[in-house]
């Protein structure tokens, strides 16, 4: 490069710049995360008009468009509705760091909501796992419990 006539070295300068954040999970978002964290069980939220049940609990139903009120106890069981076996690497934003491959990311259908709730099953072998298959969600020791989405460990497939 080249700048009037003089040449321009181009540099570079490295550094590493952490950005930590927070951010408010809401109302209904604090009281989810309370609710497994002090009883080790999920809460979702019931709509009087549609009677949909939306785990985790939101504000409004999309279809009505109506303020959701009533929290209602979920199971911690439920159906995999689908699934998928990461092979490759990945920067886990919970940890900032890389997530061990493989593992597996599974859609799950908790007895008693509506709508589908993320997380990870406890196996890596997808000739193991099958759509439909029930699954139980196993929390952290109470401990260990931090008020996250972490406080989830998994999923264990149920025979
Ligand atoms: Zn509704």
């Amino acid at each position: 490069m080249e700048k009037n006539g003089t040449p321009v070295e181009r540099l570079e300068i490295t550094f590493k710049h952490p950005m930590p954040y927070e951010w408010s999970i809401g109302r209904y978002g604090s009281r989810f995360f309370q609710e497994i964290r002090e009883k080790r069980r999920f809460i979702g939220i019931r709509c009087d008009g549609c009677g949909s049940v939306y785990v985790p609990p939101r504000r409004v139903c999309g279809p009505c468009f109506r303020e959701l009120t009533e929290l209602v106890p979920l199971s911690d069981t439920g159906v995999l509705t689908a699934f998928s076996v990461v092979n490759y690497p990945f920067i886990d934003p919970a940890t900032g760091e890389l997530r061990p491959i493989p593992y597996t990311y599974g859609y799950i259908r908790l007895d008693g909501a509506d709508n589908i709730f993320s997380h990870l099953i406890n196996e890596k072998d997808w000739h193991k796992i099958k759509v439909g298959m029930r699954v139980r969600a196993v929390f952290k020791n109470p401990e260990e419990m931090e008020g996250n989405i972490q406080d989830i460990k998994y999923f264990d497939l149920l025979p």
